[in-house]
């Protein structure tokens, strides 16, 4: 397939990258060197446990707050955010 935009690397900024340009209509290829996409956003699994790697805090997700409006649009709100240990 055609691409109309060509993204190197598939981190937080890569990917936003692309996921914005998507959602306009455009044909997007996003290249990654790695053999799994995310770049600092990782996680893994031991013993039963999910640890993740390069993303542990958030703020700023209340109504009315600067990343609440971002990850609205990035069809984020729906994760289950957890904040102070509750549900939030
Ligand atoms: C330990 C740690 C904890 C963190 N905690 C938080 C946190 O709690 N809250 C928060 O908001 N942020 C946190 N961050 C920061 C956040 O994770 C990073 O700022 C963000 O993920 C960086 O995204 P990026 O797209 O800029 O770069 P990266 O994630 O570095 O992505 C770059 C990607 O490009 C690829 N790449 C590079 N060169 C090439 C090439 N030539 N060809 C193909 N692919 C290439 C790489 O393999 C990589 O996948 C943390 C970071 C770390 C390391």
């Amino acid at each position: 397939m055609k691409s109309d935009v060509v993204i190197i690397g598939s981190g937080l900024g890569g990917l936003q990258c692309a996921y914005t340009l998507a959602k306009k209509g455009m044909h997007v290829c996003v290249l990654e060197r790695a053999s799994v996409l995310g770049g600092c956003i990782q996680s893994f699994i031991r013993k039963g446990h999910t640890f993740d790697t390069g993303f542990h805090y958030v703020g700023g997700l209340d109504e009315g707050q600067p990343l609440h409006q971002l990850f609205s649009y990035y069809d984020l709100m729906g994760l289950d955010w957890q904040k102070n240990g509750s549900a939030f």
